[in-house]
C-alpha cells in the first residue's frame, strides 16, 4: 500500500513537472519574440551607448568615464552596483533580481594605444593625433549587454520569472589585467552561467578550444637596475640597466628557435634610459609569453626569468619583475554554445545598407586587404580544432575554467582588418556597429531566457563543465598571493590625452549620432582615381 502511494506520488510529481516544463517551453518562444521586439525598441539607446563609449576612448585600468556612465545608467534602471571590486577602481558588479539561476554578462571596456580614428572615414584620420582609440571595438560590448539586461529586467518583472542578472565589465582586457583577480576575489562563486560578448565581423559562438587560434599567457615586466655614470667621462664606473634589457632580448631571440612552434612571445622596451651621455641606471622590458596550456605557459615564463637573471649577471646589474597580466586559454561550454547558436541563426545578420558596404570595401581596399565587404551569413557552429595553433588571448579564459561560459561574437566590425589598429576603429561608431550591437543584444537576451526558463539546461551545462572540460585539467591561477592588479598602468598616458579627448565627448542631448556631432558624412571614402 505504502509503495503504491509512493509510486502514485512520484508519477504525479513527474506529470506535474512535465506539465510545468511543457508550459515553460511554450512560453519560451513568445518570450524570446518579446525580447527581440524590446531590443529593437531600444535601438536609439544602444546606438547612443556605442557612440558615447567610443568618444571616451579610455585605456585599460583608466576606464573612469566609461564606468561612471554605464553604472549610472544601470543604477537608474534599478540595478544594485558595487564599485571598486577585486581591488580595481574601475571594476564593478551590477545586479538585478533574486534567486537562481544567476546569469552573468561580461564584456570589455578598454581601448588601444595610438588607435584614435574618425569613425566612418575609410582612411587613417585620427581624432586626436597619437591618442588612444577604440581600435578593437570594445566600445560596443556594453551596449550589447546592457541593452539585453534592461530587456531581461522588464521581462522578469512582467512575467514574474525568478532569477538574477549580473553585469561585469572587462576592465583592462587589452593588458589581460583583471579577470584572474576577479576569480581570485570570488566574484563568480554564486554565478551559474556566464554569457560574454565580444565584437567581431562574424556572428558566431564556439565551444572547447574553438577555432584553435587562442593562447593563454603571462604578461611580465622586467626591471633592470644599474649604476649611473658619465657615459664618456667615466663609463667604467657605470653599469647599464639597458645592457641588461638588450642582453635579455638578444638571448630570447636566440632561444626562440628552440621553442615549440605553438609559442608566441613578444616584447617592448618600456624604459630604455633617459639620454645617451648618462649610463642608464634604470631600464625595463615588457614580455608576453603565450602558449596553449598552463604547463607550457609556466615553462615559457620560467625560461624568461632565467634569461633575465642571466642578462643581469652578464651586465653586472640586478633585475626584479612584476606580473602585470595573465590569462588561461579559453574553453567555452558546449551546451550553452549549442543553444546560443540557435538564437544566432534565428536573429540572423543585420541588414547592411549600401553605405555600410561602401565603407567596408573602401577600407579593405585602403589597407590592401581582400575587398569583400561585410559578411551576409551567420557562421555555423563547428567542432573545436583538434590541434590548436594558438594566437591571441583573452583573460575571460580564467572565468571559463571556473563557471560554464560562452563568448558571443557579434558582427559590429569589418572583415579582413589587422586588429589592434586605427583601421579596426573605423566602423565602431557607425551604423555597422549600431546594427551589429542590436543583433548581439537580441542573442544575449534570448540565450539568457533559455537558461532562466529551463533549469535542466543549467544542470547540463555544469555536467559538461565538470565531466568534460575540467575532468583532467584543473584551474590554477598564474597569480602569486602577492600579485596585485596593475591599476597604475596607462595613468600618465590617459592624463596626457584626456583633456584633448574631452572636447570630442559625444553629447546625445544635442546630436542624434556621433557622426552627426563630428560633421562626418557617411561614408567618407577616397575619391576613385
Ligand atoms: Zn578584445
Amino acid at each position: 500500500m505504502k509503495k503504491w502511494f509512493r509510486i502514485a506520488g512520484l508519477v504525479s510529481v513527474l506529470i506535474l513537472s512535465g506539465l510545468l516544463f511543457a508550459q515553460q517551453s511554450t512560453e519560451l518562444p513568445a518570450l524570446k519574440q518579446e525580447a527581440v521586439t524590446e531590443v529593437d525598441r531600444l535601438q536609439t539607446f544602444t546606438q547612443q551607448m556605442v557612440d558615447q563609449i567610443f568618444s571616451y576612448s579610455e585605456l585599460g585600468f583608466q576606464e573612469v568615464e566609461t564606468s561612471r556612465y554605464v553604472t549610472g545608467i544601470l543604477e537608474k534602471n534599478g540595478f544594485r552596483v558595487e564599485r571598486g571590486v577585486a581591488g580595481i577602481p574601475t571594476a564593478w558588479v551590477a545586479t538585478y533580481g533574486s534567486g537562481k539561476p544567476v546569469i552573468a554578462f561580461i564584456t570589455d571596456l578598454d581601448c588601444i594605444p595610438r588607435a584614435s580614428q574618425k569613425p566612418g572615414v575609410a582612411y587613417h584620420d585620427p581624432m586626436v593625433e597619437g591618442a588612444p582609440g577604440h581600435g578593437e571595438g570594445h566600445n560596443s560590448g556594453m551596449a550589447v549587454n546592457v541593452t539585453a539586461a534592461l530587456v531581461l529586467k522588464k521581462l522578469l518583472e512582467g512575467h514574474k520569472i525568478a532569477g538574477t542578472i549580473k553585469i561585469f565589465p572587462g576592465v583592462a582586457e587589452e593588458i589581460l589585467g583583471s579577470k584572474a583577480f576577479y576569480v581570485r576575489a570570488g566574484l563568480f562563486k554564486d554565478v551559474d552561467i556566464v554569457l560574454g560578448a565580444h565584437v567581431w565581423h562574424e556572428f558566431s559562438t564556439s565551444y572547447g578550444t574553438g577555432d584553435g587560434k587562442w593562447s593563454g599567457l603571462v604578461s611580465v615586466q622586467y626591471f633592470f637596475h644599474g649604476k649611473a655614470a658619465h657615459a664618456a667621462g667615466a663609463p667604467w664606473d657605470g653599469r647599464s640597466a639597458l645592457d641588461g634589457v638588450s642582453l635579455m632580448n638578444a638571448g630570447w631571440e636566440f632561444r626562440r628557435e628552440h621553442l615549440r612552434l605553438q609559442q608566441r612571445s613578444h616584447y617592448v622596451i618600456v624604459n630604455g634610459g633617459d639620454q645617451p651621455n648618462v649610463v642608464p641606471s634604470e631600464a625595463a622590458v615588457w614580455y608576453y609569453f603565450r602558449e596553449l596550456d598552463y604547463p607550457h605557459i609556466k615553462s615559457l615564463y620560467g625560461i624568461g626569468n632565467t634569461m633575465a637573471d642571466a642578462a643581469a649577471k652578464m651586465s653586472d646589474t640586478t633585475v626584479d619583475r612584476k606580473l602585470v597580466g595573465s590569462a588561461w586559454p579559453t574553453h567555452f561550454n558546449k551546451v550553452i554554445a549549442e543553444w546560443q547558436q540557435k538564437n544566432i541563426e534565428q536573429v540572423g545578420m543585420p541588414n547592411w545598407s549600401e553605405a555600410d558596404q561602401t565603407l567596408a570595401k573602401a577600407l579593405q581596399k585602403e589597407i590592401g586587404a581582400k575587398v569583400e565587404g561585410l559578411k551576409d551569413k551567420v557562421t555555423p557552429l563547428s567542432e573545436p580544432m583538434k590541434d590548436p595553433i594558438g594566437g591571441g588571448s583573452d583573460d575571460v579564459g580564467d572565468i571559463s575554467w571556473n563557471v560554464p561560459m560562452v563568448y558571443l561574437m557579434y558582427p559590429a566590425n569589418i572583415p579582413n582588418l589587422p586588429g589592434h589598429s586605427w583601421a579596426n576603429a573605423v566602423s565602431m561608431a557607425t551604423p555597422i556597429a549600431h546594427k551589429g550591437s542590436t543583433a548581439g543584444a537580441k542573442v544575449q537576451a534570448m540565450t539568457a531566457l533559455d537558461f532562466l526558463l529551463q533549469p535542466e539546461l543549467v544542470k547540463q551545462a555544469w555536467d559538461y563543465f565538470r565531466n568534460v572540460e575540467t575532468k583532467e585539467i584543473h584551474y590554477e591561477s598564474f597569480l602569486a598571493p602577492e600579485d596585485k592588479p596593475a591599476i597604475e598602468m596607462n595613468k600618465e598616458k590617459m592624463e596626457r590625452f584626456r583633456p584633448q579627448l574631452k572636447k570630442y565627448y559625444y553629447d546625445p542631448a544635442k546630436y542624434k549620432s556621433y557622426l552627426e556631432q563630428l560633421g562626418i558624412s557617411y561614408p567618407t571614402v577616397k575619391a576613385q582615381p
